[in-house]
């Protein structure tokens, strides 16, 4: 049985991006790119190039700040302002937009380190939750407090009303998605991460990660990864230092037996 996944890329466009298309391309795989604000300012040309290979763009926020450190009208303001530059990019390039994802920077949804409400969360969701996010970070199970939660629900509201979609995958169904917020969050979330950020030179060996092979073993032993009964969402990231250890990885699940799905855009 195959092992099925949807791909998703975050903190585009580096230098290495049209060269991240073009080896996505050329395989065929699909993804979508959770684009910086500032960084597609700084390289249009580059998003447009992915646009015009068939690749989804959608919004990162504008400068990778964490949400929980934030306002809401600060990260209603650095939605907003990312989304003007994706209109303006995918209007430049004649390709109309399809349905509006958007992805928090750390996945910090406004509650800090913490994926789901805690009422929702078993002691197993919440060791699944903790390596989606932590991934070597040393966080401990954080408890948001009611005002935290409060936020958390009112940027969902707010994306709603701002017409962003949950991202279109179908039978992701591991518990600790499929059971709590994860399935329902207007923002796109995922299930496995590749944690290759962790090889940029700042980081190496500070996460229990020195090459690329410690990160092929942490795809090869996670223990949710292999469930073939359900499909999964890979995260993993577009910057030009690791762009050799994320092309290997993304590699590395084709040699594994994964297939990477396309996403089932409903346009209305
Ligand atoms: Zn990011």
């Amino acid at each position: 049985m195959t092992k099925r996944a949807y791909l998703t890329i975050d903190d585009g466009p580096s230098e290495r991006f049209t060269d991240l298309i073009d080896f996505l391309h050329e395989r065929k795989i699909p993804a979508v790119f959770f684009n910086r604000g500032d960084a597609m300012e700084q390289d249009p040309d580059a998003v447009r190039y992915g646009i015009e290979r068939g690749y989804i763009m959608a919004n990162h926020a504008y400068s990778h700040r964490r949400a929980s450190t934030l306002s809401l009208e600060q990260i209603a303001a650095d939605i907003e302002r990312t989304e003007d530059i994706l209109d303006d990019i995918y209007w430049s390039c004649g390709v109309e937009r399809g349905p509006l994802y958007f992805r928090f920077p750390y996945m910090d949804r406004g509650m800090g380190p913490c994926l789901a409400e805690p009422k929702q969360i078993t002691e197993e969701h919440e060791a699944a939750h903790l390596k989606l996010i932590g991934s070597g970070l040393g966080h401990e199970p954080h408890k948001p407090n009611q005002a935290a939660i409060e936020k958390k629900n009112a940027i969902q509201s707010h994306l709603n009303e701002y017409g962003f979609q949950p991202l279109p995958v179908q039978n992701v169904n591991l518990p600790w998605y499929a059971n709590t917020e994860m399935a329902s969050a207007i923002d796109s979330l995922c299930t496995f991460s590749t944690s290759d950020w962790a090889l940029c030179e700042r980081h190496k060996g500070k996460y229990g990660f020195e090459t690329i092979d410690d990160l092929k073993t942490q795809i090869d032993n996670d223990p949710w990864l292999h469930d073939e009964t359900s499909n999964h969402i890979i995260l993993a990231h577009d910057q030009a230092e690791i762009y050799d250890v994320t092309t290997a990885l993304i590699d590395y699940f084709c040699e594994s037996g994964f297939e990477f799905l396309d996403f089932e855009t409903k346009t209305h």
